[in-house]
C-alpha cells in the first residue's frame, strides 16, 4: 500500500496550536477508523514516516506511540508496526437475571435430597432402586404396537381435534364402568381424565388450597403430594401412620385446625405399603363424615396386590360423598401414557376442568383413544395377572435378599403389595450416608427424609422392587450390603446396635 497516497506532508499545518505528533496520530486515526487503512495494514517505519511527512524522527515515534495507546496500531517486535483489528469482541447478551424474575418458590429440604439423589445416579452402571416405575420389559408393548397402527390407520381429522377438557367420554365411560364395578357410586360425568395423577393433585391444591390453609399427610407419605401442597404454601400436618391410624390425634388435629383436606394413601401406601384395614377405613370415614373433611384418597397401587385382595377403596365406601379419588396407569401399565383420573362430585369436576384450561386444553387425544380400546379389548386384566405375578417373585427374592445380605443392618416389613420396601437402618447408621456410600458401590435409592413433611426419616430407606429383573435386584442388593457394611466398619466400636430381628 502506498501510504503516500493517505497521508502526507499537504495534511499537517505547521501553526496549528496542535502538536505535530497530534495531528499525525489524528490522520492516521481517522483513515483507521474509517478503514481507509484496513486491520492489518503494514505501516511504515518511523524513519520512513519521517521522511514521508517532513518531521522528525522522535515526532513519528511520538504518532505512533499515541496511536498504540489508543488501540489503533500494534508493534511487532522484529517485524513492524499494524493497524489493530478493531472488529469489537462478540458481546455475549447481557445476562437475564433469570431468578430475579421467578416467582418465590418453596426450597424445602426435599430439593437438597434430590439434588443428592441425582448426583448419586451418575455412575453408568448405577441399579436404581429410587425410581418408582414399573419394568419396561413388561410393558405391554405387542399389543400397544398393534392398537398404535390401528388407530394410525383409522384416525380421522377429527380425532386429532380438541375434544372436552375433561377427557375423552368413552374412555371416561369404561373407565367408570371399572369403577363401578369395584363399588364407586359414580357416573362417567364424575370422572376427569388428567395427565397423570400428579396433575390431579396439583388441581386439587389449585381450586382447594390457599396459603395458610392445612392439609393433613400422612407421615411419611408421597414426596410429590408434599411438594404440591408445599407450594400452594399450605401448612402440613403430620399423621403417623405406620402401625394403626392414630384417629384421636386426627380428631384433634379436625378441631383445632380445621383442615381443608385430608391427603391419604390407603391401599399400598407409598413409601411404607401399608394397607388400612377395612375397619379403620370405615372408622375413617365415620370421623370424616362427622366433621364434613375432605379426604383425597390416592391409589395408584391398589391393583398390584400379591398375596389377598386390599379391601374395597375409600371412594368405595364413601357414605357422605366427601372422597376424591385419584387413580393413574403409571403404574399397572406406563408412566409415558400420561393418563390418569379424578373422581369428585360433578360441581367439583367443573371447577377442576376450568383449572385445568389454564394449564392443560386437555390430555392427549391418542393416549386416551388407545387406553380406550385397550381396556375395550379386556386386556388390562391379563396384563394385571402377569405383573402381579412377576412382581411377586421380585419381592420374595429381595426380601430373601435384603435378609442374606443386609439383615443385622436393617429391618423391612414385607410389602403385600405395591412397588416398595420401606426400610429402617439400624441405629449408627443414617440414610444420607448411605447414600453416598451406595453411589460408589453403584446402585440408588429415595432416602426416608423425601417423604416426610417435617424433614424426619434420617434412618429410613424406600426402595423399589419392580423396576429390575431379579438378576439386577440381587445384585443392587449385594452393592446395598457392601455400602452399609463399609459405614458399619468405620463406625465399628462406636454406637452400631447388634442385628435386630427382621419384621418379615
Ligand atoms: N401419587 C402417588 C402416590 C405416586 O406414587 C405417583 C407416582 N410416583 C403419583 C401420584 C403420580 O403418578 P402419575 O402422575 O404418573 O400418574
Amino acid at each position: 500500500m502506498d501510504i503516500s497516497k493517505i497521508i502526507n506532508k499537504g495534511l499537517l499545518t505547521p501553526r496549528s496550536t496542535l502538536s505535530l505528533y497530534s495531528q499525525i496520530a489524528n490522520l492516521f486515526a481517522e483513515k483507521i477508523q474509517n478503514r481507509i487503512l484496513p486491520a492489518g495494514s503494514k505501516l511504515p517505519p518511523e524513519r520512513e514516516l519521517a521522511v514521508l511527512l517532513g518531521v522528525s524522527r522522535t515526532t513519528a515515534i511520538n504518532a505512533y506511540r499515541r496511536l498504540e495507546e489508543q488501540g489503533l496500531i500494534i508493534t511487532k517486535i522484529g517485524s513492524g508496526t499494524y493497524v489493530a483489528d478493531l472488529t469489537p469482541p462478540l458481546q455475549p447478551n447481557p445476562a437475564v437475571p433469570w431468578s430475579q424474575l421467578f416467582t418465590p418458590s418453596p426450597n424445602t429440604h426435599l430439593a437438597s435430597i434430590l439434588r443428592e439423589l441425582i448426583a448419586s445416579a451418575t455412575t453408568e452402571d448405577i441399579i436404581s432402586l429410587a425410581a418408582g416405575m414399573p419394568d419396561p420389559t413388561l410393558y405391554p408393548l405387542k399389543h400397544f404396537h398393534r392398537l398404535f397402527s390401528q388407530q394410525s390407520s383409522q384416525l380421522s381429522g377429527s380425532d386429532l381435534g380438541h375434544i372436552p377438557t375433561e377427557g375423552y367420554m368413552p374412555l371416561r365411560q369404561a373407565l367408570a364402568a371399572r369403577l363401578i364395578n369395584k363399588g364407586y357410586a359414580i357416573t362417567p360425568e364424575n370422572t376427569m381424565i388428567v395427565s397423570g395423577s400428579q396433575q390431579g393433585l396439583y388441581l386439587i391444591a389449585k381450586v382447594f388450597l390457599e396459603p395458610g390453609d392445612y392439609v393433613i399427610v400422612e407421615s411419611p407419605t408421597y414426596l410429590g403430594a408434599i411438594q404440591v401442597f408445599s407450594a400452594a404454601n399450605a401448612r402440613l400436618l403430620s399423621l403417623p401412620t405406620l402401625s394403626t391410624m392414630p384417629l384421636d390425634l386426627l380428631e384433634d388435629y379436625l378441631v383445632r385446625y380445621r383442615p381443608k383436606l385430608l391427603y391419604i394413601m390407603p391401599t399400598f401406601q407409598n413409601p411404607n405399603g401399608r394397607v388400612m384395614p377395612l375397619e379403620e377405613r370405615r372408622e375413617l370415614l365415620k370421623l370424616a363424615a362427622k366433621h364434613r373433611l375432605v379426604i383425597v384418597e390416592d391409589d395408584p397401587y391398589g391393583e398390584l396386590y400379591y398375596d389377598k385382595q386390599p379391601p374395597p377403596s375409600l371412594k368405595a365406601l364413601d357414605p357422605f360423598g366427601g372422597v376424591i379419588a385419584l387413580g393413574t396407569f403409571s403404574k399397572i401399565l406406563f408412566p409415558g401414557l400420561r393418563t390418569g383420573w379424578v373422581v369428585a362430585p360433578e360441581t367439583v369436576i367443573n371447577r377442576f376442568a376450568l383449572e385445568k384450561q389454564y394449564i392443560d386444553l386437555h390430555s392427549s387425544n391418542i393416549s386416551q383413544k388407545l387406553l380406550f380400546d385397550y381396556l375395550t379389548e379386556g386386556l388390562l386384566e391379563d396384563h394385571l395377572d402377569t405383573v402381579r405375578a412377576e412382581y411377586k417373585k421380585r419381592r420374595d427374592s429381595v426380601a430373601g435378599a435384603l435378609h442374606r445380605y443386609c439383615g443385622p443392618h436393617l429391618t423391612f416389613t414385607l410389602p403385600t403389595g405395591g412397588f416398595y420396601f420401606w426400610c429402617t437402618l439400624n441405629q449408627g447408621i443414617l440414610t444420607r450416608q448411605l447414600l453416598h456410600e451406595a453411589g460408589k458401590t453403584g446402585v440408588s435409592f429415595v432416602p426416608g427424609e423425601a417423604f416426610y413433611a417435617d424433614a424426619s426419616g434420617s434412618r429410613e430407606l424406600r426402595l423399589c422392587f419392580t423396576t429390575h429383573s431379579e438378576e439386577r435386584l440381587l445384585e443392587g442388593i449385594k452393592r446395598l450390603s457392601t455400602a452399609l457394611q463399609v459405614l458399619v466398619n468405620s463406625n465399628t466400636g462406636s454406637h452400631v446396635r447388634p442385628a435386630a430381628t427382621p419384621i418379615i
